[in-house]
Parts: structure tokens; C-alpha cells; sequence
């Protein structure tokens, strides 16, 4: 099953897809952390991202498409995959449409989180990631710590605040080009009936665990 995530910066898809993987087996493909593994490696593509993603800016399409095409392409992500960051345009799922019908695949599942915008803010400033590529784990120093402060769960790295999650012009810069670029999605995959809409809010006790397990319930029961 091919799932995508949608939602603003924020909103705590990382989280939803994490845990869906973890259920279903199925890779969680975040362009994201590919983009800052690859700044961390220090290799030609870092390097090329780096320079839009430090501006709060998107990769084009000439590079992050043939880098999900690849990815979709390994051997792990024959039984369904979790895209976490991608698509971001129409272009992008246009694009994706067509990878996957080229191996007779469609996207299956669209989970649209929707969060207050003062949470967003909020949230991204007490996010924590774990610092080990091969993890990438997500926490937030308040809704959803690590046992052991700056500690990883899973693997016990440190864990470290993502630079552009410390700049709040970067981080107003995230927002306004998600809903330019990115919201007309949701009217992209309401159209094709496969959009499902959850809001993720402290405020109403309904975070992305919730969301997860709801969705995994679903999965295994159909
Ligand atoms: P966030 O959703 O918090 O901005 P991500 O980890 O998804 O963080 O992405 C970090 C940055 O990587 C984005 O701000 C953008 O510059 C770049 N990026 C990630 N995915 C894409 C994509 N599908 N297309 C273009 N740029 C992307
Ligand atoms: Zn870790």
C-alpha cells in the first residue's frame, strides 16, 4: 500500500509515518532526511540542497524526483511505502503518478494532518531528531520526549535541534510555501478519493499515535 503524508511543517507527519512503518513493515521515505543525510556526508547532492534548504527554499524537481523514483524502486518498497515529504507541488505528484504506473502502482492513501497554527510554531520549536542517519528518529521535548533527555530511544545517539528549525524567519518561510505550493494537494487527492483528513491537536487529546493506530486498525481491517 503507497501512503502519503500531507500537512504542514509541523504537524507531525515524521511521527504518523514512523509508526505506520513500524506496524506495517513498510519504509517511511522522508526527501528530507535524504537531503540531510546527504548535507551531513558532505556529497555533491548535500552540497546542491544545502543551498536551498538553509533559505527555507525547495529542492527543484530536476533533483528530487529522480532521487524518489530510485528510492521507490529498491527492493524494500515493493509492499507499500510511507512518503513523508513528498510530493510537495502538483508537479511532484504528477510525476509520482507516473512512476508508479509505470510498475502498476497508484497512490492508495492520502492522511492529511491538520494542526492550530500556534501548536505548529510551538511544536517545531521543541522538536528534537536524533543525530544517527541510519535512525532519524523524531521527538518533541513536550509531547512526545525520549526516556532519557537528548537520548535516543532506539538507538542512543544525541539527539540535536534541526538548524532550520531554529530560525523563525526559516520556519515562516516553511509555512507560507506549504500552503502556496503544497495545499492545493489536498484538492489534487480529495478529487481522486483518496484523501483522508485528521486533525492532530493537543487541544483535543488527538496526537499522531492516535492517528496511527486508527489508521493501522483500518489497514488490517480491510
Ligand atoms: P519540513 O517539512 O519540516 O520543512 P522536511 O524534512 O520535509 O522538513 O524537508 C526539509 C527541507 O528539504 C524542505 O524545507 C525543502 O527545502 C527540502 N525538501 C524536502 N522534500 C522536498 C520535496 N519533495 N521537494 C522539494 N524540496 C524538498
Ligand atoms: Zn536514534
Amino acid at each position: 500500500m503507497n501512503i502519503i503524508m500531507l500537512g504542514a511543517q509541523g504537524t507531525g507527519k515524521g511521527t504518523v509515518a514512523g509508526f505506520i512503518s513500524q506496524e506495517m513493515g513498510w519504509p517511511q521515505i522522508s526527501t528530507g532526511d535524504i537531503f540531510r543525510k546527504n548535507i551531513s556526508e558532505k556529497t555533491e547532492l548535500g552540497i546542491i540542497a544545502d543551498s536551498y534548504i538553509s533559505k527555507g527554499n525547495l529542492v527543484p524537481d530536476e533533483i528530487t524526483v529522480p532521487i524518489v523514483k530510485k528510492r521507490l524502486a529498491e527492493d524494500d518498497a515493493k509492499n507499500g511505502v510511507i512518503l513523508d515529504g513528498f510530493p510537495r507541488t502538483i508537479a511532484q505528484a504528477e510525476k509520482l503518478d507516473e512512476i508508479l504506473a509505470e510498475v502498476g502502482k497508484k497512490v492508495d492513501l492520502v492522511i492529511n494532518l491538520v494542526t492550530p497554527k500556534e501548536e505548529i510554531i510551538e511544536r517545531m520549536l521543541t522538536r528534537r531528531v536524533c543525530t544517527n542517519q541510519e535512525c532519524k528518529a523524531t521527538y518533541n521535548t513536550k509531547l512526545h520526549p525520549p526516556k532519557v533527555e537528548g537520548i535516543c530511544d532506539k538507538c542512543g545517539a544525541p539527539l540535536k535541534q534541526r538548524d532550520d528549525d531554529k530560525d523563525p524567519e526559516a520556519i515562516n518561510r516553511r509555512l507560507e510555501l506549504y500552503e502556496e505550493k503544497t495545499s492545493p494537494l489536498i484538492e489534487f487527492y480529495k478529487q481522486k478519493g483518496v484523501l483522508r483528513t485528521e486533525t492532530v491537536s493537543v487541544a483535543i487529546n488527538h496526537l499522531g499515535k492516535d492517528v496511527a493506530d486508527e489508521v493501522v486498525r483500518d489497514i488490517r481491517g480491510n
